[in-house]
């Protein structure tokens, strides 16, 4: 970028001058692929060997996920430590904003690292469409035929005997 002057050397604006552009490093990482530099790019971060007119150069590249744009911080973490702490403010694709934290695979993709659900487990809570056991899920008292009901309502968790009392009785005697 350099100023542009008239000819009494007055400025009259900015001119840029892209070829000019040294690429703005991201200190202290190496790309996870080659180890070459991390450099800021038009779309985000990237390495510094790729070269669009060679195909076989390294295409390390971190762009917008999910409508953020991460911050040099944030890449710093994800290359150093191959996660980062949760994050704010992604958009699905369904337009519902969430949090969560991003990890680097191997091959160098940048993931949403989504805590693994935990394991259904088994219950002695009868199913009141099929008769089957239930299991409980993380959120759900659920059947194999699909009937499913939420375990904790308004912040108070269900337990299985209120659960059968309601799915015999169509009620529960406790408020
Ligand atoms: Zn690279
Ligand atoms: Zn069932």
């Amino acid at each position: 970028m350099a100023l542009n002057r008239d000819e009494a050397g007055k400025v009259t604006g900015l001119k840029f001058d892209f070829t000019d552009l040294e690429p703005v490093k991201v200190k202290d990482v190496k790309c996870p692929l080659c180890g070459g530099e991390v450099i800021q790019t038009l779309f985000g971060y990237g390495c510094a060997n790729y070269s669009k007119d060679n195909p076989e150069s390294c295409k390390f590249a971190i762009g917008t996920i999910a409508g953020v744009k991460l911050k040099e911080a944030q890449v710093k973490e994800l290359l150093l430590r191959g996660k980062t702490e949760v994050i704010k403010g992604f958009i699905a694709k369904t337009g519902m904003m969430f949090d969560a934290p991003l990890k680097l695979t191997p091959e160098g993709q940048v993931t949403f690292d989504f805590p693994e659900k935990p394991r259904p487990v088994d219950t002695t809570l009868k199913c009141p469409k099929c008769g089957h056991f239930m299991k409980k899920s993380q959120w759900y008292y659920e059947c194999e035929c699909g009937f499913k009901v939420a375990h904790t309502v308004a912040k108070v968790e269900l337990e299985e005997a209120v659960m059968q009392e309601l799915f015999e009785t169509g009620k529960t005697k406790k408020k």
